[in-house]
């Protein structure tokens, strides 16, 4: 029988990321419209599928596009701006005063360079929690990213809404917005213990339910939330949020640096997700999350970048690697978190943790979201074991292709959605801008 195909890509090898985490070598991927319809070899399939295009990268590793599952893309305008600060003092007097200034026109733009940053280095989607996030799901829309966005809850008033009320109507509205989209969705996220009350975590949770959307937030970052959210509420920051009600399948938790053993051990029972973010902890000096026992436990983990400032790259290979290494040193002990539990966070994991099942595999009837590295790069050869290669040697710019939904958006080096020489002259714009003092 036929197989459905308008697009038939062709390559070395590709990781398919399936339920038997098959690796095809002389692989084929057909692909219909924003689905894959079939994979194996291309001997199997290219028999069977008439397609009117054929994309044959030769020396190539396909994989599933990468899924970012926390970042803050805008804050690609602060990267390098103040470096080398723990985490409450980096917040409260060089980020917070700086967001206070910023302009629809500066988030659009921030988004912009990030969505840039990502395509270029194998990332298919994002999830985003910020300020006029409608400017971040315009700027995902615009160069073919997928994205969940979300306008973060919290309890000072912010430039987008003086009440929680007007907050929730906020959120509601891009939830319309959104609805049904191909490729944005809205998310309820609030910022964290420290800075959104009881009442604004729990209204936002129940709006999450009411929308039949993800609810997420940033919780146990660091020793000294914990230390600031039992003096405020006697209760670490997971007994917290246990006593809010708000640990569900429907939760998903960034970070998890300062948790133990019994704290792991309820969000397993509760099928509350945890996004980690190895290189941002490394950065902010918050620690290492004990990733390695949750996934033992039995907690689903997606990975994320963190914004930029905090990171400062947006790159998932680097993520990866970051994320493997530095479990291996907490520890004390190179055979945990080996390279297949890091791919399969930063695809499956990812996806579980954006409550996007279709994402995060080449298999058929899933979307057809693919990144390809360049196995001719010398960091890439000789290649003996594709995953160990992607987690560990790859580091994003080795990417020679990246396709969301069926549409390629780079291929080569080259932007195909985005005007790539438009955004280095608004780039000078915005260091402008800072130069000027609008930001500092
Ligand atoms: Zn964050």
């Amino acid at each position: 029988m036929d197989i459905a195909c308008d697009l038939l890509v062709l390559a070395d090898v590709v990781v398919t990321q399936d339920d038997e985490r098959r690796v095809i070598h002389d692989g084929a991927v057909a692909i219909h419209g924003d689905t894959i319809t079939a994979v194996g070899t291309r001997a199997e399939i290219e028999p069977l599928a008439n397609a009117d295009r054929v994309l044959d990268l030769g020396a190539a590793m396909l994989l599933p596009g990468l899924v970012n599952a926390h970042s803050h893309v805008a804050m690609s305008l602060f990267r390098g701006l103040a470096d080398d600060l723990p985490l409450m003092e980096w917040l409260s007097d060089h980020i917070w005063p700086v967001e206070k200034r910023l302009t629809p026109r500066m988030v659009h733009l921030g988004a912009l360079l990030a969505c840039a940053e990502m395509i270029a280095s194998g990332t298919t989607c994002f999830s985003d929690m910020y300020l006029l996030e409608h400017e971040v799901a315009a700027a995902a829309e615009a160069t073919g990213m997928r994205a969940v966005v979300a306008e973060g809850v919290i309890t000072t008033p912010t430039m987008t809404y003086a009440t929680p009320e007007e907050g929730y109507a906020l959120i509601e509205r891009l939830h319309r917005r959104y609805d049904g989209h191909p490729l944005v969705s809205t998310a309820v996220m609030a910022h964290a213990v420290y800075t959104t009350s009881p009442t604004m975590l729990k209204d936002s949770f129940a709006l999450a339910g009411r929308l039949d959307a993800p609810f997420m937030l940033h919780a146990a970052e660091s020793a000294e939330e914990t230390r600031q959210c039992v003096e405020a509420f006697g209760m670490r920051p997971i007994a917290h949020l246990e006593s809010l009600g708000l640990l569900s399948p429907r939760t998903t938790l960034f970070h998890c640096v300062d948790v133990t053993m019994d704290e792991i051990a309820l969000l397993a029972e509760r099928g509350t997700a945890v996004v980690h973010c190895p290189e941002s902890n490394m950065k902010l000096g918050n620690g290492f999350a004990p990733v390695q026992k949750m996934l033992d436990a039995g907690v689903r983990v997606g990975l994320g970048t963190d914004g930029a400032a905090s990171n400062n790259d947006l790159s998932m290979f680097r993520e990866m690697g970051s994320a493997a290494r530095i479990q291996k040193a907490y520890r004390g002990d190179p055979s945990v978190l080996n390279e297949k539990s890091v791919l399969d966070m930063a695809t499956i994991g990812s996806a579980h943790a954006l409550r996007l099942p279709g994402l995060g595999r080449i298999a058929a009837g899933f979307r057809a979201d693919m990144c390809a590295l360049d196995m001719s790069c010398p960091n890439l050869m000789p290649l003996h074991d594709p995953v160990s290669q992607a987690v560990y040697a790859a580091t994003g710019g080795e990417v020679r292709l990246t396709m969301v939904n069926g549409r390629v958006l780079y291929m080569d080096g080259r932007f195909l959605a985005l005007d790539h020489e438009a955004l280095v002259e608004e780039a000078r714009d915005v260091a402008a801008w800072v130069a000027e003092g609008g930001i500092c």
